[in-house]
């Protein structure tokens, strides 16, 4: 709702090379904002459909693309079918000439796709949802779409993408690691995804998603723009020793979601006082709210979501309980300190 900050944001990622920007709307006053924004800018502007599908009317005159997360499309009107949300969305970006993004996300499957898979296949469950999906824009004749399938771990990125390239070779990709990270481990995680896909001719949009300050998120167009002279030019890093046995620090990128800025400190902080465990194979996931935070942490073998307030702690889906910005740090080397004193040696 800040429409200065996000116009000014807006424009110095257009300025720094993004071809796309993209908007989160999840309120009428958000889609005001974004109409507003539209007045201020150049660039071509994508619109992140939260949880209220029903904004797609409102921002569709002001955007080029509309992306929908099909994990996040039953929470309003549950008496109505997906397919009847869908084809609502399918027919606002006809009729406003809108592109739209079917953007699958590790951590908010559509539940009842989850229910058909085994809980450790997580990437059966997003290609299901994918591909079912383009069954349906197919079927009602909406030919302006792409997909993304993202996850925090690169391979689990260059296998879901690698699997819809072959289903649907006539299918655009956009290509993305979400939950990077912080630079430049967030970097190094996306280049190992990107090198190995667009190296093979598939993807062709992408983000590169990173933990830092709103004003310093050009950083990511920079990491894009060069990961992609990288691979044009030939200089593919190896990615046999990725470090996957290594201390995994996983956070999200921020959004509008978030309701303390401390996050992205506590993020960086939580990367220090956890360097001494670096040999050790364990995740952390860092979220920065209390929407997608509790389930997008429930993987990790430690998790932090941030409230207003608090930091909720994780072990795995198990809650620890939640501790004040200033004593989650000494709480969260205790715990990691416990999973080491139980880990394999070998
Ligand atoms: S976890 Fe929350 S704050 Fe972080 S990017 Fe996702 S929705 Fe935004």
């Amino acid at each position: 709702m800040d429409v200065a900050a996000t116009a000014a944001q807006t424009n110095a990622l257009w300025e720094a090379g993004a071809d796309i920007v993209r908007i989160a709307a999840d309120s009428r006053r958000d889609a005001e904002a974004v109409a507003a924004i539209r007045d201020r800018t150049g660039a071509a502007l994508a619109v992140d459909l939260q949880e209220n599908y029903r904004l797609a009317e409102v921002l569709a005159p002001f955007v080029d693309k509309i992306r929908y997360n099909p994990g996040h499309l039953y929470h309003h009107q549950r008496s109505k079918s997906w397919q009847e949300k869908v084809r609502f969305l399918a027919g606002v970006a006809e009729e406003f000439n809108c592109a739209i993004r079917v953007g699958i996300n590790c951590g908010s499957i559509d539940p009842a796709m989850k229910d058909l898979f085994d809980s450790d296949d997580s990437i059966g469950p997003m290609l299901a949802s994918a591909l079912e999906h383009c069954e349906l824009l197919d079927s009602v004749g909406f030919t302006r779409y792409c997909v993304s399938l993202k996850d925090s771990d690169p391979f689990k990125v260059i296998d879901a993408n690698r699997r819809f390239a072959k289903a649907r070779p006539d299918v655009p990709l956009h290509l993305g690691v979400t939950e990077a990270g912080l630079p430049p481990d967030g970097i190094h995680k996306t280049r190992i995804a990107l090198e190995q896909l667009i190296s093979q001719g598939i993807g062709d949009t992408i983000r590169v998603s990173l933990t830092v300050p709103n004003n310093l998120k050009v950083e990511e167009v920079i990491a894009g723009r060069q990961i992609l002279t990288d691979i044009a030019e030939g200089r593919i890093g190896s990615v046999v020793d990725t470090g996957r046995r290594m201390l995994n620090i996983i956070s999200c990128p921020s959004c509008s979601r978030v309701e303390n800025a401390a996050f992205v400190e506590l993020a960086q902080k939580v990367k220090q006082v956890t360097a001494y465990a670096m040999e050790y194979p364990f995740t952390i996931a860092v979220m920065g709210c209390r929407v997608n935070g509790p389930g997008e942490t429930d993987d990790a073998d430690l998790g932090l979501w941030c409230g207003p307030q608090d930091v909720h702690l994780k072990r795995g889906p198990q809650s620890i309980g939640r501790f004040s910005y200033d004593s989650i740090l000494s709480r969260l080397k205790q715990e990691l300190d416990l999973l080491i004193a139980n880990s394999d040696p070998s």
